[in-house]
């Protein structure tokens, strides 16, 4: 039987997607392959109502969008600041070191918020702060970070809002309209419950008329922009992943869309969190604080990690382990994917039979 993916991606699939794979073959320089591309185009911007912004397509992990993003748009003049609490916004930083670019990491404790106090002491830096960088959803706990105050100080002083929405879209809210980001980085294969090997941006269609600051051949975003307007890329893409995100689309907008899969995640978080409680396994982070997608829980004592991990994984089950000093501390259970109530169901026996017998 197939294992229930319980990492934040790759996801459980559901046979529809997986079917969609055994497409025909096509050459991505066909008409065929166009029409694919267009199509998901049409369908991720939908997916918020995204009016005014530009979906962009690339074979490549999630990071490989994240890392388009930065590359193409973050100035090499001109600061860019990344608001961190966890290893994806830190990772961030990297992006930009790595490339010398202007920026300043503003590094809080992973247990709290992003420091989005220190913003408005960055005011007189020189060369001037010009965007904002933060995670939407950090994965490392399952902090979902309030954007509202960010994005609203960024628009009081001018500045733009970049965000690695990567493990958040497809299922938490996104304030396109409201936030008006720059920018944002997704990937396929997490809440829009596709495959690993797409991975997109979504940038403002203005982002467009600022010329290019990548550094990268490959990652550099524009000419992508430009030649999928056609249905193009100047890459091979990734045509099977493509035909499962294909799919993964029209499930998702025909189950009842974003709002429909965040109000299942509630559900299955909700289920798991307060099964686990009676189990007196304590979640790290408050309730209002979690994304719908992702719970950390602190290793009760007396059970490792490893112990935990194997248990569940003989019975069917994939948990993910903390990173960094959490490491040893926590266990990540993640509801993303094509989870059935049995599913659920099981799982609860399954730890329960784990847990209680300690
Ligand atoms: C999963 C994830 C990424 C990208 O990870 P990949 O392994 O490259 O797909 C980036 N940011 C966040 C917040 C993530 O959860």
């Amino acid at each position: 039987m197939n294992s229930i993916l319980l990492n934040p991606g790759p996801v459980t699939l559901s046979q529809r997607v997986r079917d969609a794979m055994n497409g025909q073959d096509i050459c991505h320089r066909e008409e065929e392959f166009a029409e694919l591309t267009c199509s998901i185009l049409r369908k991720l911007k939908r997916v918020y109502d995204a009016d005014g912004y530009s979906p962009v397509l690339l074979t490549g992990s999630g990071t490989s969008a994240v890392e388009a993003m930065l590359d193409s748009f973050a100035p090499r003049e001109g600061k860019t600041v990344i608001l961190a609490n966890g290893v994806y916004g830190e990772r961030m930083a990297d992006m930009l070191w790595a490339r010398k670019r202007p920026c300043v990491l503003i590094r809080s404790d992973w247990k709290s918020p992003p420091d989005t106090g220190a913003l408005a002491g960055l005011l007189d830096l020189n060369p001037p702060m010009t965007h904002v960088v933060l995670v939407h959803h950090e994965t490392t706990t399952g902090r979902l970070n309030r954007i509202e105050p960010i994005a609203k100080f960024c628009k009081d002083v001018g500045l733009e809002l970049m965000l690695d929405t990567v493990s958040s879209f497809g299922a938490e809210k996104i304030e396109f309209g409201d936030w008006k980001p720059f920018a944002i980085a997704a990937t396929a294969n997490k809440c829009l419950h596709g495959i690993p090997g797409t991975a997109f941006v979504m940038a403002r269609n203005d982002a467009f008329l600022y010329p290019s600051q990548a550094e990268s051949v490959y990652l550099n975003l524009y000419p992508y922009h430009q030649q999928q307007k056609n249905g193009f890329s100047p890459f091979t893409q990734s045509v099977y992943s493509m035909y499962a995100l294909n799919a993964a689309l029209d499930e998702l907008e025909e189950t009842g869309g974003q709002r429909k899969r965040r109000e299942r995640y509630l559900h299955l978080r909700d289920t798991i969190r307060s099964e686990l409680e009676m189990m007196n396994v304590e979640p790290l982070l408050d309730e209002a604080d979690n994304s719908c997608s992702l719970t950390s829980y602190l290793l009760p004592e007396g059970v490792s990690y490893t112990e935990l991990h194997d248990s569940l994984k003989e019975d069917g089950f994939v948990i993910y382990a903390g990173q960094g000093n959490l490491q040893e501390k926590i266990f990540r259970i993640a509801n993303m994917g094509d989870i059935q109530n049995a599913d659920l169901e099981r799982l609860i026996l399954s730890l329960k039979k784990i847990l209680e017998r300690r």
